[in-house]
């Protein structure tokens, strides 16, 4: 069966053609799946009964089912362990800023990046998500939103900050921006949309050369090329220069900061002279750094930087006209750091229940 949900509206339009159905009716169906957000094919307004009748036969609108979902204590944040068709299971995070929702979504079940500290790094890939998969999960927040009864049931913004390297699944995650900023569909603006890379020098300028206005945020966490190797394995692949060379190329292309984030680990990358480096590699730089301080995972000794050393991290790094901001990672107390919710659940055996919230 088709996933109606993995195809941009201009691949609808073709599909649809191709049964011989004009354009008029691929604007129906995508009006129901992104406006209406409809949960079935069955009794769409306005279509054919033709078309119908082919839908039913052909696809399918597939929705993640949830197999785990948790309330984090602070009250704004929710996480979910989502099953997908084939049993892979995902984690999407929901967090509320005020009255606005922020739904974090994965683009991959596991990572194939294995950076130490990172739950789906130690984890492994398992499988790249497709375009439905990724905005399925924006749905089904939305889904969520409004079976909770609440008014303002929309998700604003999108970080792609989840499971997985988002540009290692290029094209999926591109097809999924372009559903999700559709402005016949669910319009969410580009800018509302974070893309969090590892830092694929490759990819990124190939996303520079794009018509794709979302924000981008690129994982550094360290200044040379040997401490970066040691965080992220695969980074010895591509030195920092290069990385910053695309990083430059994508500001000079986009006319955007690039945000730039920075996982705080207490005495091995937050020190002075790590603030200094940091500093002077990213000065004269459209940048912005987002540090985080650790989420201690099971798989990785480190723990995060305490107070002091973070505000003395930015001090410095500000003396190189670099603004900073600490961003705690959401509900912590439910893993919600990214993978740690499938970890656990693996080693507990708890996937196929969903807890009570
Ligand atoms: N693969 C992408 C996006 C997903 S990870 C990337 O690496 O950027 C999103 C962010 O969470 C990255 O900056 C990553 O380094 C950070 N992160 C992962 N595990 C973490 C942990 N245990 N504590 C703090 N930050 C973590
Ligand atoms: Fe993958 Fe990002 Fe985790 Fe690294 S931090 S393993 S790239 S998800």
């Amino acid at each position: 069966m088709l996933n109606l949900y993995d195809y941009r509206r201009d691949q609808l339009v073709e599909l649809l053609a191709g049964w011989g159905f004009s354009a008029y009716y691929a604007g129906i169906l995508w009006d129901a799946l992104y406006r209406q957000q409809v949960e079935s094919l069955d009794g769409i307004a306005g279509l054919r009964p033709d078309l119908a009748a082919r839908l039913a036969a052909t696809s399918t609108l597939r929705q993640p089912q949830t197999a785990l979902s948790l309330d984090s204590r602070d009250g704004h944040t929710r996480k979910f362990l989502l099953r997908l068709a084939d049993g892979q299971t995902i984690e999407t995070v929901r967090m509320r800023y005020r009255d606005r929702y922020t739904a974090c979504i994965s683009t991959q079940a596991g990572c194939a990046m294995g950076c130490v500290f990172c739950a789906t790094g130690q984890m492994g890939f398992q499988r790249h998500l497709t375009p439905g998969e990724i905005v399925g999960q924006v749905l089904f927040v939305n889904r969520a939103l409004a079976g909770s009864g609440r008014t303002e049931s929309a998700v604003r913004n999108v970080v792609l900050m989840g499971m997985g390297e988002p540009l290692h699944n290029y094209e999926a995650t591109l097809s999924a921006i372009n559903i999700l900023t559709d402005d016949k569909g669910l319009a969410m603006a580009p800018r509302h949309i974070t893309l969090s890379t590892v830092g694929l020098p490759a990819a990124i300028r190939r996303l520079a050369d794009e018509d794709c206005r979302v924000q981008l945020a690129v994982s550094l966490h360290a200044a040379s090329d040997a401490e970066r190797a040691a965080l992220i394995p695969p980074a010895r692949r591509w030195p920092l220069a290069e990385l910053l060379d695309a990083c430059r190329y994508y500001i000079a292309r986009r006319g955007r900061r690039i945000f730039f984030e920075w996982t705080l680990i207490a005495g091995k990358n937050d020190t002075p002279a790590q603030a200094h480096a940091v500093g002077s590699l990213l000065q004269g730089l459209n940048a912005h750094l987002n540090v985080i301080p650790l989420n201690p995972t099971p798989g990785y000794g480190g723990a995060p930087s305490q107070m002091p050393a973070v505000r003395q991290f930015q001090q410095i790094v500000a003396e190189y006209g670099i603004p900073s901001t600490v961003r705690q990672r959401r509900g912590i107390d439910i893993a919600a750091g990214c993978g740690q919710l499938r970890a656990q659940s693996q080693e507990t055996g708890a996937v196929s229940e969903t807890a009570p919230v």
